[in-house]
């Protein structure tokens, strides 16, 4: 497989997926271009080389054409940040669109109308009527897999060269993420370079890993993130288990969490998640703290107690005092560390404390040589709330992708390029 740094793309016609998938606020301005800014890298050695550039890419979750989700409210401002003019086609499989990226002459570039305005991108058949039987549906998804194929195989049409430089969307098997490679040579498919430092970045955490390694998960819940931590014990000799889910595992313990967030359903799984860490000789470190509220309000009263002893009418929103100093000693002392989730709700100001102690002991251990990996979007906005992006290793754009790949999962997107 090539690497984009030794391919010239002079003379090719250049299909790149990014992720453009940025939020737009109700005036449908872009309130984060962090996704357009990452791949600008790739996008600017392709016109350089003197490739022709066709970008593809999806925003937000359209049913059908969605004017709100047109790309078209993005193109003026990724045309300034490539500094060049950039045509556009209204419908990215129409006869316009292959026109237009025929006529496309070298350093020229053309921006896609929305992929997922087609259900074949997804490849998955958008509300079906409800008296349809088992049999008419399992037709209709067979239909729309052929149209998937089909789609790829259209906009592959378009160019010599496919580039994938769309990691949040490369735990899809979607047309344009993963389909659309199989009609490309394996010289002329490629990450780009935002791919291909995500995927070195998480490669070096999970495979080529310095120890101690920490892992710090936190977030609202134990069971949108079961795999990640089952995976993880596999691998770290720390694992940080914070935010609401210590309260689930807390009640399990026999603690009383109040009005706390918990998932009762998950009790026992916490138990053996508890005993797999003993087994595999994980130094499983929980709360021994929290900092309550008597409403989920950043104006709400606010107490520190052990965390086994919340008040009934009282909720956990943040780690206290202790819990911040047990985090910070065993993830200043560690060499790798990747966080997910934040261990509070980092969103109220009264609550984002233990957030900030986490951010400063990565930004500390970082600075004495660790490599330290940030990912998933709460996690991120921690981390540009307290403007610390620039002393992590490496922020991954990545959130359901990033989850899959530490669950030590195939990536459709990435297989269909390198072959694993
Ligand atoms: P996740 O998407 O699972 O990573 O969850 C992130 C969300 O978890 C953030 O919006 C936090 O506000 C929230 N969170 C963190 N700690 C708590 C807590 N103790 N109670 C409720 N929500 C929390």
């Amino acid at each position: 497989m090539k690497i984009i740094d030794d391919f010239s793309f002079y003379g090719h016609k250049v299909f790149v997926r990014v992720d453009f998938n940025v939020p737009l606020d109700k005036n449908l301005t872009i309130t984060d271009d962090t996704r357009i800014r990452a791949a600008i890298p790739t996008l600017e050695k392709i016109i350089s080389d003197g490739g022709s550039l066709i970008i593809g890419s999806h925003l937000g979750r359209p049913k059908g054409i969605t004017p709100t989700c047109s790309l078209q409210h993005i193109l003026p401002h990724v045309s300034e940040l490539l500094k060049t003019k950039i045509d556009f086609a209204k419908d990215c499989l129409s006869e316009e669109a292959i026109k237009k990226t025929n006529a496309l002459k070298p350093g020229q570039v053309l921006l896609l109308e929305n992929l997922r305005f087609y259900a074949s991108e997804e490849g998955k058949p958008r509300e079906l009527p409800n008296n349809i039987s088992e049999k008419e549906k399992a037709v209709a998804e067979q239909i729309e897999k052929i149209n998937q194929k089909n789609m790829a195989k259209q906009l592959a049409s378009y160019a010599t060269v496919y580039v994938n430089d769309a990691f949040g969307t490369s735990h899809r098997a979607h047309a344009s993420t993963t389909f659309i490679a199989d009609y490309f040579e394996p010289d002329n498919k490629l990450f780009g370079y935002l791919m291909q430092k995500e995927i070195d970045s998480i490669e070096k955490v999970m495979k080529n890993t310095v120890h101690p390694f920490t892992a710090i998960i936190g977030g609202a819940k134990v069971s949108s993130k079961i795999d990640v931590i089952n995976n993880l014990l596999k691998k770290v000799d720390n694992l940080i288990i914070t935010g609401g889910m210590t309260y689930t595992f807390t009640k399990a313990m026999g603690g009383r969490i109040g009005n706390s967030i918990c998932e009762n359903d998950k009790l026992n799984l916490s138990l053996e998640l508890i005993q797999k860490a003993k087994d595999n000789k994980v130094r499983l470190v929980l709360a021994v703290d929290a900092k309550i509220a008597d409403n989920f309000s950043n104006s709400a009263n606010i107490q520190t107690v052990p965390v086994d002893k919340i008040p009934d009418g009282w909720e956990g929103l943040d780690i206290g005092n202790e819990t911040e100093k047990i985090f910070t000693k065993v993830i200043k002392d560690s060499k790798t560390i990747i966080w997910n989730g934040p261990p509070g709700v980092f969103e109220f100001d009264n609550f984002c404390e233990g957030s900030l102690a986490v951010c400063k002991a990565i930004v500390h251990a970082t600075q004495k040589g660790a490599f330290s990996l940030v990912g998933g979007g709460d996690s991120v906005a921690c981390v540009n709330k307290f403007k610390i992006a620039d002393k992590i290793s490496f922020v991954s754009t990545g959130g359901g992708a990033l989850l899959e790949f530490i669950e030590g999962k195939q990536l459709p997107g990435i297989k269909a390029i390198r072959g694993f």
